[in-house]
């Protein structure tokens, strides 16, 4: 019930409130009743057939185009008042017979909708000649204090009509309550209402004559199943129904997923289920996954707009710091990503001042100067990686890069005894040690 509680909120968080709700009892007198009758029997001399009668409630949800917007709108869709038999003698039968509650209170206190000598559905209603929109969720009902109609022993005014439509009346000559609903509390009345619970009854066996109290066995409860309900159930008929699917998704905390595992089977069943994707992780991994799936993140659209707009007034330097900054702070899924597409205006002064080759090597070596603040390096951003120390770059006056390439494709064509007296020479410009000698012959 809970569940199917949830799932009717869920339609009500997409497609808006209910408007309608209808319950709807199957009529005892309906054709396919009297033709089981034998004889002179009436329906209610079989309670096998009747008791138990299949009834529906029904939420509807209207679009916008047939929304009940007005009291005029209330008026025209559903009636609680008598209609003039003069006018449509069909539905004033209709409404005489299956739409007029009890009555109950003080003209008939065995009604069964009787609770501490009050009707537990506010019946007599209060007499109103207009009706009155969105009371606690429903509306009042126009009810004209008219002249009461004589349906069998008791005077009828329109205080004790039940809501109905016209229509559905005449075209279903059954009990169908119509309301118009503004709240949810049609939603959470629906799945009390439905589910209260299986029918029950208490009987006694007893033997002529004999008295034979027992309290406790007269309290037993037993299950009562209707005929109707148990062919219901037999045909495997559907309890509920709701014109759209609602997934449900096994909502837990991370590694906290439920586990069925066999005794002595526990490691097999943990290391399972560590691997399995559940209806939670097949759809997102992160929650921050989640959150977009969820239309709460729209990706890196945001940082994307925020450098093409900054690349329209800052200088590249200025860029750099943003981008260190956006990568710090802001979350970004795809660095690499951003890199890629600002590329161009984050190296602009690196391309002008060195190559368009080499100018994103500096750009680079910039960014990861300031990422370090962050705690933050390229690797760790998967942005590729650069050789260039901070110091090198600032005293500079020559293309750095370049030289290194240059050196590098140097060193390559060396032989064995070249590349020996470059390491020594080498090694003696980066020694700074005093015994190092700074003289070759
Ligand atoms: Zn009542």
């Amino acid at each position: 019930m809970q569940q199917n509680y949830q799932d009717a909120m869920a339609m009500v968080r997409k497609f808006s409130k209910p408007h309608l709700f209808l319950t709807f009892t199957c009529n005892p007198s309906w054709s396919e009743t009297l033709n089981s009758m034998e004889g002179v029997q009436r329906p209610e001399d079989r309670p096998d057939i009747i008791r138990g009668f299949p009834h529906a409630h029904i939420l509807l949800t209207l679009d916008s185009e047939s929304k009940i917007r007005t009291k005029d709108d209330i008026d025209k869709f559903v009636s609680a008042e008598l209609p003039d038999p003069c006018t449509d003698l069909r539905l004033f039968q209709i409404v005489t017979k299956c739409m007029v509650h009890g009555p109950c209170g003080t003209i008939n206190i065995n009604s069964p909708c009787m609770r501490d000598g009050q009707c537990s559905k506010s019946f007599p209603k209060q007499f109103k000649n207009d009706t009155e929109e969105n009371v606690n969720g429903y509306p009042i009902y126009r009810r004209r204090a008219t002249e009461p109609v004589q349906v069998g022993k008791y005077s009828i005014y329109n205080r004790w009509v039940v809501p109905y439509n016209p229509l559905l009346l005449k075209k279903f000559n059954a009990h169908i309550n119509v309301e118009v609903c503004a709240s949810v509390k049609s939603v959470k009345y629906l799945y009390k209402y439905v589910y209260k619970g299986h029918d029950a009854a208490s009987d006694k066996i007893q033997k002529e004559g004999a008295l034979d109290h027992d309290e406790i066995l007269s309290f037993v409860e037993g299950r009562y199943v209707s005929a109707p309900e148990a062919m219901w159930r037999l045909n495997e008929f559907n309890l509920s129904h709701k014109s759209h699917t609602v997934v449900r998704l096994a909502v837990y905390l991370p590694h906290q997923q439920p586990i069925v595992y066999q005794d002595g089977q526990e490691a097999q069943s943990t290391e399972r289920a560590a691997l399995r994707r559940t209806t939670l992780t097949s759809r997102c991994i992160t929650f921050q996954q989640a959150c977009q799936e969820y239309g709460l993140l729209r990706g890196d659209q945001h940082w994307h707009d925020a450098l093409n707009e900054a690349a329209q007034f800052q200088s590249p330097r200025q860029l750099c710091m943003l981008s260190a900054m956006i990568c710090g702070f802001g979350e970004v899924e795809d660095v690499p990503d951003l890199w890629v597409q600002h590329q161009v205006s984050l190296c602009e002064d690196f391309v002008h001042r060195y190559s368009e080759q080499t100018g994103p090597h500096y750009a680079l070596a910039d960014i990861e100067e300031l990422l370090i603040s962050y705690n933050l390096s390229l690797q760790k951003l998967h942005l590729p990686t650069v050789d260039l120390p901070a110091s090198v770059l600032e005293r500079a006056n020559f293309d750095v890069v370049e030289e290194q390439a240059k050196a590098n494709s140097y060193t390559m064509q060396f032989n064995s005894e070249q590349r020996n007296v470059v390491e020594i020479l080498l090694s003696a410009v980066y020694n700074n040690a005093a015994d190092t000698p700074k003289c070759y012959f």
